[in-house]
């Protein structure tokens, strides 16, 4: 029996992304999601003779703007085609989809695996539009249709077969997840249907270079399903093929309920749809001056803003992560940076600023993230702003209070939505640094004739040099910054 450690899979990844514009990407019917079933419609979603088309120009600028983020070629002209097939949730018998001439080409995704980078190349980016949803009511007779969704504009992103586990594949998916949000462009929530992917699955023997057949995963509704999915259908594939089998081409439906997957069809081919240019849609010709403004205005990626903390402000790989799981977290993070002194853009940072980043992304995700998760907060919601947070971490930074302090501060913040500074003033924490006043109190230490003895002591044993330390801060009720004690101390005891 040959081990499953002798064969590799191979996995591509169609993934469904539902673009977040405001109507419908032909009609002007509402796209937002919900509502009750069939109020997002109009003569167009239903499909009405004689209802005529129009390009939502927002759809396309959004499938710009991921087509730009992932490195695609970018088509000036590009083809809107009919793909046909007969399904209720399909009124007008065809969807309108990209078929040889999509708006994008090639191009990658970049994400993280483990510790290592990694960049799948995309086959194409096109865009087209949702389907309505079936409702199949329990007892079997009886189906209703719900047309909100149909017409809903969908980006389709296609991997090239380059992933190599299940692993791979879910984080290949959170990165075009995270993408997706920090452009701005989806809200990429699986749950409820704006990211969907289909999983294409083969397995071939180690060191081939040749594909294997492969099969179509559908209906995986969740991060976690991504990856049982695929290594439910490996191990299917490695079974058959070591029972002397062959895999066949077909599409299977994942149950997650069972999780297990079942053969829904043979898979059909391009020709069966018979795709054709829409004869209602002229080709979709893009503006060069429009794209160019599109690429001007493009949000940073979750991968630039990662380079930007590993590489600018030295932060460490897990850090750079917690930071950019949200685009709301790293602006919060970039913001809280300003008012912590920590200059944004364009200069190398000197190993002061960069602690006090360090401190920055501690501060926010130890101590703030674990309170707003504490209290099911979003980072939107904090009552600590970036400004007060970044304007704490400078008041440690210089010395006016201390870290221990810091944290009194910073939970009172948190309480009361005050900002540092008025908290410190109110509980007058504000560290002692004025010389004048620390050097009095150091000298009543030493010139206190109960410690002449202890001085003699101090001058055989300088270690001796904290009990001083200790009598001065007691003096100043604490408040004292200790190293400014500490070194005044000591010249006047080397005066005695
Ligand atoms: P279709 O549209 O018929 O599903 P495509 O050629 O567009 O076919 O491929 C769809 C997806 O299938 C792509 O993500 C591609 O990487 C993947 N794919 C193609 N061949 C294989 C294979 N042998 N094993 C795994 N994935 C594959
Ligand atoms: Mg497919």
């Amino acid at each position: 029996m040959t081990a499953a450690t002798e064969f590799e899979p191979v996995i591509g990844l169609e993934v469904h992304v539902q673009l977040a514009t405001q109507s419908k990407a032909f009609c002007g019917a509402r796209a937002e999601f919900g509502g009750p079933p069939n109020t997002h419609i109009d003569p167009y979603t239903l499909g009405l003779p004689g209802a005529l088309p129009v390009l939502n120009h927002r759809a396309v600028e959004f499938a710009l703007r991921m087509g730009l983020a992932c490195g695609c070629d970018i088509a000036l002209r590009s083809e809107l085609s009919r793909k046909h097939y007969f399904y209720p949730d399909s009124p007008k018998g065809y969807q309108i989809s990209q078929f040889d001439r999509p708006i994008c080409e090639n191009g990658h995704i970049e994400f993280v695996l483990g510790s290592e980078r990694r960049q799948v190349r995309l086959l194409r980016i096109h865009i087209e539009e949702d389907a309505g949803k079936n409702l199949h009511l329990a007892g079997g007779r009886t189906s209703l249709i719900d047309f909100n969704r149909a017409g809903v504009p969908l980006i389709e992103v296609v991997s090239q077969p380059e992933l190599r586990s299940a692993e791979e594949a879910g984080e290949y998916l959170r990165a075009i997840r995270q993408l997706v949000r920090f452009l701005g462009i989806s809200d990429g929530n699986m749950e409820a249907g704006s990211l969907r992917c289909d999983a294409n699955v083969s397995i071939r023997p180690r060191g081939s270079t040749q594909l294997g057949q492969r099969t179509e995963l559908k209906n995986i509704n969740s991060f976690k399903y991504v990856q049982k999915a695929i290594e439910h259908e490996i191990l299917r594939q490695i079974d058959i093929v070591q029972s002397g089998g062959r895999v066949v081409m077909e599409t299977r439906g994942w149950d997650a309920a069972r999780g297990t997957s079942r053969s829904q069809r043979q898979k059909e081919h391009a020709h069966d749809y018979r795709y054709l240019p829409d004869p209602d849609l002229p080709p979709l010709i893009i503006d060069e001056t429009w794209l160019a403004s599109i690429a001007a205005a493009l949000p940073k990626t979750p991968m630039q803003r990662r380079d930007h903390y590993l590489l600018r402000l030295g932060l460490t790989p897990y850090d750079a992560s917690v930071l950019t799981a949200e685009r709301e977290l790293c602006d919060y993070f970039d913001q809280a940076l300003v008012a912590a002194g920590v200059p944004t853009e364009d200069e190398s940072l000197g190993d002061g600023l960069r602690s006090r980043a360090k401190l920055c992304a501690n501060w926010l995700s130890s101590e703030l993230l674990g309170l707003l998760n504490k209290d099911s907060r979003e980072i939107s919601a904090s009552p600590v702003s970036a400004e007060s947070l970044g304007e704490l971490v400078r008041c440690v930074s210089d010395g006016i209070i201390s870290g221990k302090q810091g944290k009194e501060v910073f939970f009172r913040m948190y309480e009361s939505r005050q900002s540092p500074t008025e908290i410190i003033e109110q509980l007058g924490l504000r560290q002692l640094t004025d010389p004048t006043l620390i050097t009095a109190a150091c000298r009543k230490v030493v010139d206190d004739p109960a410690m002449q003895k202890q001085i003699e002591k101090y001058k055989q044993n300088p270690k001796l040099l904290g009990f001083f330390v200790g009598k001065a801060l007691a003096e100043t009720q604490g408040k004292a910054k200790p190293e400014l004690v500490s070194a005044i101390m000591l010249s006047l005891l080397a005066e005695k």
